[in-house]
């Protein structure tokens, strides 16, 4: 069984295959159905600001934090997920990229909650990513809430795995309402559910520090 230091000590690429954009489908990509009145909000115009977000939120993730615990995650909703990590899409200025994080379905607002302890390092709005909340876990770990109708946190809360953070909702670049939920670990977005997959075997149900 991996230790939990070592799962730590090994670097991100060896457990997760992270997008790239050397990935890019060389086809086309499925296009986006973007809503004119919300592309108006999130295009070209806006990239100033965009590029202003962008690198808070990178600098963000350079925040270097004790893991809280070795406790197992929690989903954040419960629901069915209508886009995968990785998956290709077009936006309508004919850019492609490649997901993320997960959609869970999420059609009128429900709680969502923090997947495990962590501190509030981002509870409010940016252009994309609509009003979002990134939550700090400690060892490079962090976690992601975006599209929300409310936010139920300030900027350095303390909160527990479980803990209703916001409402799903619609804000920011989406189709239709849900939650996008990412999991970052230093620096780069990986699978949320590959990350749940190694994690399982690796916390402690207890909670207990084992280090
Ligand atoms: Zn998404």
């Amino acid at each position: 069984m991996v230790g939990f230091n070592n799962f730590f000590k090994h670097p991100v690429n060896s457990y997760f295959r992270l997008i790239s954009s050397l990935d890019l489908p060389t086809k086309k990509a499925p296009r986006l159905r973007l809503p004119a009145s919300v592309w108006e909000r999130v295009n070209e115009t806006h990239k100033d600001q965009k590029q202003l977000e962008r690198e808070l939120i990178e600098d963000l993730l350079k925040s270097e934090t004790p893991l809280k615990n070795t406790q197992c995650w929690t989903l954040p909703l419960n629901s069915k997920v209508v886009s995968q990590y990785s998956s290709p899409r077009t936006l309508p200025n004919n850019r492609s990229y490649l997901h993320s994080g997960v959609d869970l379905r999420a059609r009128r607002p429900q709680p969502i909650v923090a997947t495990a302890d962590g501190t509030i390092l981002f509870a409010n709005k940016m252009v994309v990513p609509g009003n979002n909340i990134l939550i700090d876990h400690g060892e490079g770990l962090f976690s992601r809430y975006m599209h929300l109708s409310k936010l139920l946190v300030h900027q350095g809360d303390s909160v527990q795995r479980g803990q209703v953070i916001g409402l799903t909702g619609a804000t920011g670049r989406v189709e239709a309402p849900h939650l996008h939920w990412e999991v970052v670990w230093k620096g780069r977005p990986i699978s949320p559910f590959l990350f749940l997959d190694k994690w399982r075997f690796i916390c402690n149900p207890r909670f207990a520090l084992t280090r």
